[in-house]
């Protein structure tokens, strides 16, 4: 067996083989610009993003014409809400979200609130999940753009895009996704959920890193937050990264066929995880454990225990403790802590997130190993 053992599927997945094969010749002989209009090598560059636009909204239950490519789901995430707060100022300043969203969201509200953005960021209780009376109680007149995510990164909580997409239309407010974490680990339909706006990266589903798309439903304008040669239909100039994006259609292809069998076969691993170590371990427990949640995700609370030596003595297993978009503070989770664990218990979890590549002998190893590593530090501490 290979050490350390990957777990962090949440922070980013290796590149699937047939991705990398789908990939390559768009590298190397198929070179050409996208928007080349007067010779071979443009249109096979632009026969081969058509297919990847296909592949891409056959996923989300689009219309490839719904669909922009970007650099990544910050990108996505950014041109959405900036776009939509553009478009729409006219109307109205005021933007919901909630307190447990990725970086990309939180950041991207507080600059529009320098701006002029009225935020309101809905609570969350201690399984994470969000209020939908206080969040359509949070609609003013001026509300423009509620954007909640489909599955929170650190505790693999999902929101019900459906009932907040109506809450939304009810009151003529747009509904933004960030569905990052959701899109290949379970089923979306865009137009069955009423999603308006929803992101997604390549990277967090066996595709490359760097590449990722925006869902923008027909017919809704934004404003492009880019400006150059008017490529995707003006709202992101730049030259399309041609391999990147064929690597985002394969990988959308993949997982559209393997959803239904992965979401059984990854949730029985992580049940298994999560027994192992909860029945071995006292005083142990799982963070967002009663709300519905990502098949391929437990954060597990270790209690008071000292979380950064807890993270370095584990050397087989590679997980975290939240978020690799985060990881430049040393703060504890702010996801853990609208929960309401205090710095210790937030610093005492752990995130386990598994994926494709995940067996069943891992398990076995990492619940020992986790097992063993507790035990030492409680014999040292206690
Ligand atoms: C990873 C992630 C992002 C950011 O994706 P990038 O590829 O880094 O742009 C945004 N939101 C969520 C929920 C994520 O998990």
């Amino acid at each position: 067996m290979k050490y350390p053992i990957y777990m962090d599927y949440n922070a980013t997945t290796p590149l699937d083989k047939e991705v990398l094969v789908a990939m390559l010749p768009y590298l190397t002989e198929h070179f050409g610009n996208a928007a080349s209009r007067f010779h071979v090598f443009g249109w096979k560059a632009e026969e081969a993003i058509s297919i990847a636009r296909q592949q891409v909204a056959d996923l989300l239950g689009a219309s490839e014409k719904e669909i922009i490519f970007t650099s990544g789901a910050t990108e996505s995430v950014n041109l959405a809400i900036k776009g939509v707060y553009e478009a729409l100022n006219r109307k109205g300043n005021h933007i919901i979200t909630v307190e447990t969203e990725h970086k990309a969201v939180l950041d991207t509200c507080q600059h529009l609130e320098k701006l002029g953005a009225e935020i309101t960021l809905v609570p969350v209780d201690s399984e994470g999940n969000i209020d939908l009376v206080l969040l359509e109680n949070s609609i003013r007149p001026t509300t423009i753009l509620i954007s909640v995510m489909a599955a929170n990164n650190e505790i693999g909580v999902t929101y019900p895009l459906k009932t907040i997409a109506q809450i939304a239309h009810r009151h003529q407010v747009l509904f933004h996704s960030d569905a990052t974490q959701a899109v290949g680990k379970l089923p979306i339909d865009v137009i069955a959920d009423g999603v308006d706006l929803l992101s997604l990266s390549a990277h967090k589903f066996y595709g490359p890193k760097g590449v990722g798309a925006l869902y923008i439903r027909k017919k809704l304008s934004i404003v492009a937050q880019q400006d150059g040669g008017k490529h995707e239909r003006g709202l992101r100039s730049g030259t399309l990264n041609v391999a990147g994006i064929v690597g985002l259609g394969k990988a959308c292809e993949i997982c559209r066929q393997n959803i239904p069998e992965e979401i059984i076969r990854i949730q029985n691993l992580r049940n298994l995880l999560e027994k192992g170590i909860l029945e071995a371990i006292p005083g142990t427990k799982i963070n967002g454990a009663i709300a519905q949640r990502l098949p391929n995700t437990t954060n597990i609370c270790f209690g008071k225990i000292d979380g950064e030596k807890l993270l370095m003595s584990i050397n087989q297993i590679a997980v975290s403790n939240g978020s690799a978009c985060n990881s430049a503070s040393t703060e504890p989770s702010y996801v853990l802590k609208a929960l309401g664990l205090d710095d210790d218990s937030a610093y005492g979890s752990i995130r386990f997130s598994l994926g494709r590549m995940t067996k069943g002998e891992d398990i076995e190893v990492a619940v020992e190993h986790i097992i063993k590593v507790v035990s030492q530090m409680k014999s040292v501490s206690g």
